[in-house]
C-alpha cells in the first residue's frame, strides 16, 4: 500500500516541479506585494489561500494585535513547503478590515521567493462584521474611488499594490449594501483592470453578482465565484463558467478530495476546464491564540489532489491548464468590458 503510495505521489510532485519552469503564452502582468510580475513568471500557483485573519471585527481591528515576526517565523514554514513542491505564487485572499497586512506579506514574499498577491475591497459576509462604519454611508462611486487610490497609490502609505479585488456577500439575495459593494468593484474594475474574487458560496448570490457587474458593463471573465463548491447543483458551475465566470474550487482539504474530483470532472466534461480555479483556503495565524491557533498547510493539492486526478487519466497538459495557465488567464490585469 505504502509503495502504491510512493508511486503516485513521487511522479505527481516531479511533475508540479517541471509545470513550475513552464510559461503561459498570456501576455500582461499580475500585481504582486514587489511590484508588477509578467503573468509569464507566475508559474504553479494557489489562487485562495490565507496567512493571517483576524476575526475580531471592523471596529476592533488593529495591526497591533499581532506580532510581525511572530506570524512569520508561524506562516514562513508552510511557504517554504510550498516553493519546494514546485508553487510560485501564492494568493492571498485576506481583505481589509480581516487582518490584511501588506507589509508582512512582503517580507514572506522576500523570504519565501514566491510571488504574493493582496487585494482591495470590503467583505460583507458575516453579517457585515467586516465592513468599516464609512461604507454604509458612502456611495458606490466612493467606495470604488477609495479602492482605485489603493491601485494608483499602494495600500496605506506602504506602496504596497492590490492584485485584485476582494468583496464578500451573504448566502442568499444580496442585501442593499452589497448590491452596492459590487456595483464598487465592477466600477474599480473598470478603472484598474484588477478582477473581482467574490466570497459567494451558493449560485442564488452569484448570478446576482453577474447581473449586476452585467449592467455595470463587466464581462463575467473579470468575475471569480469564490467558494463556488458549497453550490452543490453542479448546473449552476456550468451555466456561470459558459458565461465566462471563473469557478473558484477553493476549500481542498484531506477529507473532500473525490468531491473536488466529481466537481472538476463535471466541468471538463463540458469543455469548460479552462474555467477552474482550484485552491485550499487553508492557513492561518490567529491573533490571540497561543502561537496563532492551529495552521493548516497548502501542500494538500500538490500531494494529493493532483495525484489522483492523475489516477483518474487527467493529462500533464490538463494539470498544467488548472495549475497555471487559469490562474494567469484570471489574475492577469486588464479591463474585460461588454462590448
Ligand atoms: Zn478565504
Amino acid at each position: 500500500m505504502i509503495i502504491m503510495i510512493k508511486k503516485i505521489i513521487i511522479p505527481a510532485i516531479c511533475l508540479i516541479i517541471v509545470l513550475s519552469h513552464c510559461s503561459t503564452k498570456k501576455d500582461g502582468i499580475i500585481m504582486t506585494v514587489n511590484g508588477p510580475v509578467s503573468s509569464k513568471e507566475m508559474g504553479v500557483s494557489l489562487v485562495h489561500e490565507h496567512i493571517l485573519v483576524d476575526f475580531i471585527g471592523a471596529d476592533s481591528i488593529t495591526a497591533h494585535r499581532w506580532n510581525l515576526s511572530s506570524v512569520l517565523e508561524r506562516s514562513l514554514p508552510f511557504l517554504m513547503q510550498i516553493r519546494a513542491l514546485g508553487c510560485k505564487t501564492f494568493i492571498e485572499c485576506t481583505p481589509a478590515y480581516l487582518g490584511r497586512d501588506p507589509l508582512l506579506l512582503k517580507k514572506l514574499s522576500d523570504s519565501s521567493g514566491l510571488n504574493i498577491i493582496t487585494n482591495t475591497g470590503y467583505y460583507g459576509a458575516l453579517n457585515n462584521k467586516y465592513i468599516p462604519k464609512h461604507a454604509y454611508n458612502e456611495t458606490a462611486d466612493q467606495l470604488a474611488a477609495r479602492w482605485t487610490l489603493e491601485w494608483d497609490s499602494g495600500i496605506d502609505g506602504t506602496g504596497v499594490k492590490p492584485g485584485f479585488i476582494k468583496i464578500g456577500v451573504m448566502e442568499g439575495h444580496l442585501s442593499d449594501l452589497h448590491i452596492k459593494l459590487v456595483e464598487a468593484a465592477a466600477r474599480t474594475h473598470l478603472k484598474t483592470g484588477l478582477t473581482i474574487a467574490s466570497h459567494t458560496g451558493p449560485a442564488v448570490p452569484a448570478f446576482e453578482q453577474l447581473d449586476i457587474l452585467q449592467k455595470e458593463g463587466v464581462a463575467p471573465e473579470a468575475f471569480i465565484w469564490v467558494h463556488a463548491q458549497a453550490e452543490k447543483d453542479l448546473i449552476s458551475h456550468v451555466r456561470a463558467a459558459k458565461m465566462g465566470a471563473w469557478i473558484g474550487l477553493d476549500g481542498v482539504n484531506d477529507d473532500n478530495l473525490t468531491d473536488y474530483v466529481k466537481m472538476i470532472k463535471n466541468l471538463k466534461d463540458n469543455d469548460l476546464l479552462n474555467k477552474i480555479l482550484l485552491s485550499h483556503d487553508a492557513g492561518w495565524y490567529h491573533p490571540g491564540e497561543e502561537n496563532g491557533g492551529d495552521y493548516r498547510g497548502y501542500n494538500t493539492l500538490f500531494e494529493k489532489l493532483v495525484p489522483l486526478l492523475l489516477k483518474e487519466n487527467f493529462s500533464e497538459v490538463e494539470i498544467n491548464q488548472l495549475l497555471v495557465i487559469n490562474p494567469s488567464e484570471a489574475f492577469t490585469t486588464g479591463v474585460h468590458r461588454i462590448n
